[in-house]
């Protein structure tokens, strides 16, 4: 440092003298008018007349005049103006200042009359009439733009701008027009203005605005106030996490924020001067170089140079490179008497050049200590560059920068601006909201358990693993009413989780919280840890017990009728043919060609024998021979040749499967019919998706579900549940896909019907903006990839609590092998037949035991013994013929045989 104030000091005495042993030099003035405030910009404008006329500077010495003039007296600052331009041999050739609005026209007047450059350093609107000014400070409109682009960046949907001075929202103003059409466009509530009032204490204001749920505050307000009106924020809770500030003045970077760099509020700052700049550097040591030379202690450093003051430094040497220019065509300017009677003629008056050197000026692009420069015709700056600014805990940190060419551009790196978001994560607790609900969160059983050990879940072993990975501690908490959240559309207000969130009484909302539009409005999510869809759960049909006689049920009762009546015409129409028809009798001894009686085969009994031989596919040594018997055979064997095939066809499906009943499989099927009920959680964004829904089936089912008496609607999924399986399948109840596997794999009468409806996904939800969404977002992919989240679902589905139930049962059912349930009935009816034929040969046998007693003239039971004993020994194929015996030996038995045989 010693070495370059060395340097630097011989430099300067070389080229003074120089300058001293030269050619003579043309003296002239520039005015410099100055607030009382303004030390800091009188010394820039001195200092950097200094510099010009050292080292810029030829054959002309500037000599700055230096006015402290009141803000709010503008006769008194025309007067001292006129006073210098009528004084003899100042020679003023350019005004400079003053900055207070209110002072500032008079000044103008006086330079367009007299055409005297003037070079202003403040903010102005844009609509300037003014020939002979020039102003180094930015445009208002590109400064504007510079900050709409900073706060579209910071992805705000609305902001409060809170401003002290009436000038700020006129400063504003554009940044405001702009948001407003942006927000309107999209739908999004634009922002909120508030004046900061003249008592200090702005608390009472904070706490509105704190109440009204803002945490984006645009900042307008003198350098110097920034601080203590922060602190007052601080003191009402608006200075926490989620808050975000953007400060507008572009001395912000001059202050001490040092008691705010440790909270996790987001200040930006825009700054016009770069510290690391060379040419700010260079100009800071000159200055400093000066001061000393003067004697006097040097108190600006290139951190706490003011804008204004680096701006009056520039436009000193702005100046000073037009005037080497064009200041030789400048002839040495006439005393100017403003109050003149005489009228003196305005030629002779007026500054020659002015007006050109004024314009040279406009077209030079130089760069100084703010930048670089140029002007439009208007001598409005209109390029210059910005700094965004970022507070750290180790001061302010440039994020990027912006200009009118390229918008920003960002400095950092998403890795560094990640990193930086690790690093503020780490050691802190997060609260987290949540409500019961398995197998996302419940009690866990066992007594005087405390805090996040009471309970037990998928959202707790969730964010355990997130946690872990991003170094947090976090405090579960129950919400209060146990709901997910919905927007009351009446008072705008939302509940459950979201409002927690909304209200900032937590920090993440971790359950199976759907992520909706409407939801994304309020607060923000993470990726989706889990997709899903809406379906329908439903009681299984009850299994029918197998039936004995199910080898009736392919055929309905009806139809078995129906055969029969069809069996006992057809044999009877067989037998009335057959008897009208000659071919059917018969010759009873074919071996005589002259018989004396014909017979006929197809007797009543033979074509009841012959119709059931050809209904049981068996067929019988009986066929007709006449044409119409034919027909009538061929039509009876075709239609028992379709009744058989479709019995059969029929028959193995009836014996393999249970009856399933299945009255609905999907969503037209309960929006076509009133006996079963359907129903969804009260308040959730399956509601949601049914109110409002644009697809008129969904409606349809909306406005039968609300119009229902009793209601349909329940409080909580477990309601839904067993109001299902009580409901004997009158009741439906829509519910999440997760959320019906999860019941699936304990219930295991209950199943899923139809497919998903929609699809979505569940996110942890956080208040708007927070910085933490990005690192937490970045664990929930990490976990996917790792497949933890998977092994997450397989524990608490498949595994806790009874998970699995239904897969073991399903399992441990056999394959559909036909019981003796299923097919008992043909086994019966075998032995009832059999026992029938049984009953039948009884019967024929008892006959026949008569007929031998009969004719053999024995006893009853005499020949009932004789037949038993043939029967019994189960010998011989061949039967004797009984003979009847004399009428002497059994003349009873005679007796009965001649009445007999009358
Ligand atoms: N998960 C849903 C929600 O976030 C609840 C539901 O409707 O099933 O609202």
């Amino acid at each position: 440092m010693m070495r370059y104030f060395a340097v630097t000091f011989i430099f300067y005495i070389i080229i003074v003298n120089c300058h001293r042993s030269g050619r003579t030099r043309k003296n002239v003035t520039i005015i410099g008018l100055f607030h009382p405030e303004e030390l800091q910009e009188q010394t820039a404008f001195r200092i950097a007349v200094e510099r010009v006329n050292l080292i810029i500077l030829n054959d002309t010495t500037i000599l700055p005049h230096v006015e402290e003039v009141s803000a709010n007296d503008s006769f008194n600052i025309s007067k001292r103006v006129c006073n210098i331009l009528a004084e003899k041999g100042t020679n003023a050739v350019g005004i400079f200042g003053p900055r207070a609005e209110t002072a500032i026209g008079i000044v103008k007047s006086i330079s367009d009359y007299y055409e005297i450059p003037h070079i202003e350093t403040r903010w102005e609107t844009t609509t300037r009439k003014n020939k002979m000014a020039i102003n180094l400070y930015p445009e208002s409109k590109l400064l504007a733009q510079a900050l709409m682009d900073t706060i579209r960046d910071m992805d705000w949907k609305s902001f409060t701008v809170v401003y002290e001075k009436d000038e700020g929202i006129v400063r504003l103003q554009e940044l405001l027009k702009s948001h407003d059409g942006l927000a309107k466009g999209a739908g999004q509530t634009p922002f909120t203005i508030v004046q900061l009032g003249e008592d200090p204490d702005h608390r009472p204001l904070w706490k509105k605005i704190k109440t009204s749920g803002e945490t984006h505050i645009v900042l307008d307000c003198s350098a110097d106030k920034i601080v203590s009106i922060l602190r007052q924020a601080k003191a009402v809770g608006m200075m926490g996490d989620y808050n975000s500030y953007v400060v507008t003045s572009l001395d912000a970077h001059t202050i001490d924020f040092e008691e705010f760099k440790f909270g996790q509020t987001n200040i930006t700052a825009l700054r016009m001067l770069d510290p690391s700049s060379a040419i700010l550097q260079k100009a800071v040591q000159d200055w400093i170089f000066d001061e000393m030379n003067h004697n006097r202690t040097a108190s600006v450093t290139s951190n706490n140079l003011k804008i204004q003051s680096a701006l009056m430094y520039d436009a000193v040497h702005l100046f000073a490179e037009a005037w080497i220019k064009l200041g030789s065509l400048y002839t040495t300017p006439v005393p100017i008497d403003c109050y003149s009677k005489e009228g003196v003629q305005k030629s002779i008056i007026k500054i020659s050049n002015g007006f050109r050197l004024l314009n040279f000026m406009k077209l030079m692009q130089s760069e100084g200590m703010s930048g670089k420069m140029a002007f439009d015709n208007s001598g409005l700056r209109n390029y210059f560059s910005i700094e965004i600014l970022q507070l750290i805990d180790k001061g302010f940190k440039k994020l990027g920068s912006w200009d009118p060419k390229n918008g920003i551009s960002y400095t950092r790196t998403t890795s560094e601006m990640a990193g930086e978001q690790l690093q503020n994560i780490k050691n802190k607790t997060f609260i987290i909201t949540s409500r019961i609900g398995r197998p996302y969160l419940d009690f866990k059983k066992g007594e005087g358990l405390k805090g996040n050990d009471r309970f037990e879940g998928y959202s707790l072993d969730l964010i355990e693993e997130i946690a872990q990975e991003l170094g947090f501690t976090y405090i579960f908490s129950l919400v209060p009413d146990g709901q997910y959240g919905s927007l009351d559309k009446k008072t705008g207000q939302w509940n459950g989780l979201i409002r927690e969130l909304q209200e900032r009484r937590a920090d993440l909302a971790i359950c199976d919280l759907t992520i909706t539009y409407d939801r994304r409005s309020a607060v923000d999510f993470t990726m989706p840890f889990m997709t899903l869809g809406i379906s329908i759960l439903f009681s299984k049909p009850v299994k029918q017990p197998p039936e004995m006689f199910s080898f009736f049920k392919p055929l309905s009762f009806d139809v078995w009728v129906y055969m029969v009546t069809a069996y006992l015409g057809v044999s009877l129409l067989l037998y009335f043919l057959s008897r009208c028809s000659p071919f059917e009798w018969e010759n009873p001894h074919p071996c005589n060609p002259d018989p004396k009686e014909l017979e006929l085969t197809f007797t009543l009994q033979n074509c009841l024998w012959f119709s059931i031989g050809s209904l049981m596919a068996q067929g019988s040594d009986l066929l007709p021979k006449a044409v119409s018997t034919r027909l009538v055979a061929g039509m009876w064997w075709f239609f028992t040749l379709i009744m058989i095939s479709s019995y059969t066809a029929n028959l193995a499906a009836f014996l393999t499967m249970e009856r399933m009943d299945a009255p609905i499989t999907g969503v037209d099927d309960l929006v076509n019919q009133n006996k079963i009920k359907y129903g969804l959680l009260r308040g959730g964004s399956t509601a949601n998706f049914f109110r409002d829904s644009n697809v008129s089936i969904y409606q349809r089912m909306w406005s039968t579900m609300e119009s229902s008496q009793p209601s349909v609607f329940v409080k909580s999924n477990d309601e839904g549940v067993e109001r299902v399986q009580k409901g004997k399948r009158q009741y439906a109840y829509f519910m999440e896909s997760t959320s019906l596997e999860y019941q699936m794999e304990r219930k295991c009468d209950l199943e899923m019907v139809g497919g998903l409806l929609d699809s979505k996904g569940y996110g942890i939800a956080m208040p708007f903006d927070s910085p933490y969404r990005t690192a937490i977002s970045g664990a929930v992919l990490k976990m996917q990839e790792s497949g933890k989240l998977q092994q997450l679902k397989t524990k608490w589905w498949k595994l806790m609590h009874g998970g699995g139930q239904c897969d073991k049962r399903n399992e441990a059912t056999p394959s559909n092998e036909l019981g003796l349930a299923n097919v008992g009935g043909v086994f019966l009816l075998l032995i009832y037949g059999c026992s029938i034929a049984f009953l039948v040969s009884l019967l024929e046998f008892l006959w026949n035991v008569r007929k031998v007693a009969v004719q053999e003239r024995i006893t009853p039971a005499e020949a009932f013994l004789l037949e038993l004993k043939f029967v019994l020994l189960c010998h011989g194929t061949t039967k004797p013929l009984r003979k009847p015996r004399e009428p002497s030996i059994r003349g009873s038995f005679m007796k009965l045989d001649i009445i007999n045989k009358k």
